[in-house]
């Protein structure tokens, strides 16, 4: 199972993100129990944009980033996250290092590749859940099936990449109200 970071696992704050404050999905410790339960991988994909602006280090986002797994893992007792993959370049960076218009950057599907060779991942058999079209695309090219937390994003524009595609012809193969609504989903496929 592959999610998204913001608006799917937490509340999306932008660079507002206080570790403080975080915020999790309703439905997340639900889901993520059924998930470990059912032996399913656990696999975070997320663009992390502000690195490339240069609103946060690469470091500052890490940390940030292993607080709110550590968060998780102690609500829960164990360690759910198989994998992390983040990707900080963006085709307009602030920071040349980072300007770069990545393979694994979503909406293309680079890091749910990189995940499928690491685990020798099924991706027919793989959900990839996010609350952006760009998510809906990235588990598509993959082969995954794809779900949409519902969401404010839920609407909004496929984020900058030189993939062309028509997002209209994208649809997600199931769209949820809340995390929890997926582990159905998931009995159905196993
Ligand atoms: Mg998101």
């Amino acid at each position: 199972m592959f999610l998204d970071r913001d608006g799917t696992i937490i509340i999306d704050k932008g660079i507002n993100l206080n570790p403080n404050k975080i915020i999790f999905i309703e439905g997340l410790f639900q889901l993520l129990k059924a998930a470990k339960k059912r032996s399913f991988k656990i696999i975070v994909v997320t663009n992390q944009t502000i690195v490339s602006k240069g609103l946060k280090t690469y470091r500052e986002m890490k940390i940030l980033n292993d607080i709110i797994l550590k968060k998780i893992n102690t609500k829960l007792g164990i360690s759910v996250f198989d994998r992390v993959y983040f990707c900080p370049f963006h085709p307009n960076a602030n920071i040349n290092r980072y300007k770069f218009d990545s393979y694994f950057r979503k909406p293309q599907p680079g890091m749910l590749f990189k995940a499928q060779k690491k685990f020798n991942l099924d991706l027919k058999k793989s959900f990839m859940v996010g609350d952006r079209i760009s998510d809906i695309v990235a588990g598509n090219l993959a082969g995954c099936i794809t779900i949409m937390i519902k969401g404010k994003y839920n609407k909004s524009k496929l984020i900058e990449s030189s993939l062309k595609i028509n997002k209209e012809t994208i649809q997600p193969n199931y769209r949820v109200n809340k995390l929890e609504d997926i582990i159905p989903i998931m009995d159905d496929l196993i």
